[in-house]
């Protein structure tokens, strides 16, 4: 159903970028994919996309950090692929401190890879869009960008500053065929909240159950992690045309955290 449109995916060498890349090769979209890693572990992925999509996948490795590389990588796709017709700005970054003690090169960049990026790579493909009478962008919030936790104040700052950009441009776009939305996952399982298990188990003296139930789901109360696997198909169905009338809404998936 994707046939011939471009998907350009943001942090998507794992995790959520990774299920949300995936679920669109498999309707045969055309990909760029993006983010850190291994390179042979990338190049396995890439060659995987293409050979699922039956389309090309690029593998592009700029740094959301910094805006050049931004502008290489939305020129690139346009040139080997073309502007993209999806863009999905996934590419995420947290650190966690008391505001106090917050180093203050942390906040710079959570600030420029969560939320500036997205104001980059929007401006840099929303006039094709345009041209073109369609087009989708679809924004990884988080239920942090709707609630805050404390010792999160970069990630909620940018995270509400997502769901605000997300809104403005919809509305600039509303009349040119484009929608823009975000989607505010809870806690998902991936590789991030796996890692911290073992930690918190040790530093607090509970078992595995307890670090899950009693810690990281404390607020999800389905009391079960959203999979990286329906994060995906919620954009994959931002994506359709069936979606054409959502725009500007912020989709909550969170085991009803937000709901509480
Ligand atoms: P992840 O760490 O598995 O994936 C993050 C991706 O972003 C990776 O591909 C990584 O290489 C890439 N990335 C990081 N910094 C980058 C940079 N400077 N330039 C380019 N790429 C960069 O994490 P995830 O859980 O899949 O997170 C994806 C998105 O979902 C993030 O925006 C995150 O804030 C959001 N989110 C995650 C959860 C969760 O519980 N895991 C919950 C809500 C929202």
């Amino acid at each position: 159903k994707l046939q011939g449109k471009v998907a350009l995916v943001t942090g998507s060498t794992s995790g959520i970028g990774l299920a949300i890349a995936r679920a669109m090769a498999a309707e045969g979209a055309s990909l760029m994919i993006n983010g850190f890693g291994d390179r042979d572990e990338i190049e396995s992925i890439r060659s995987g996309l293409e050979e699922a999509a039956g389309a090309p996948a690029l593998y592009d490795a700029a740094d959301l950090g910094d805006c050049e590389a931004i502008e290489a990588m939305v020129r690139r796709c346009a040139h080997e692929l073309h502007a993209p017709d999806i863009l999905v700005n996934n590419a995420g970054i947290q650190f966690v401190s008391p505001v106090t003690e917050f180093p203050t090169d942390k906040w710079e960049a959570i600030l420029r890879v969560n939320l500036t990026a997205v104001f980059h790579t929007t401006r840099l493909t929303l006039p094709a869009m345009r041209e073109r009478g369609w087009g989708r962008i679809i924004n990884t919030a988080s239920a942090h960008s709707m609630v805050a936790s404390p010792n999160k104040s970069a990630y909620v700052a940018a995270k509400h500053g997502v769901a605000g950009f997300t809104k403005t441009v919809a509305l600039e776009a509303a009349r040119d065929g484009v929608t823009v939305n975000c989607i505010s996952p809870g806690y998902v399982w991936t590789q991030l909240v796996e890692k911290q298990i073992p930690d918190t188990m040790k530093a607090r003296g509970l078992t595995r159950e307890q670090v899950m139930n009693d810690v990281l789901l404390a607020a999800q109360p389905t009391k079960r992690f959203v999979t990286v696997d329906e994060v995906a198909s919620l954009a994959l169905y931002l994506a359709s045309d069936g979606a054409a009338s959502i725009t500007g809404a912020n989709l909550s998936m969170d085991g009803g955290w937000t709901a509480a």
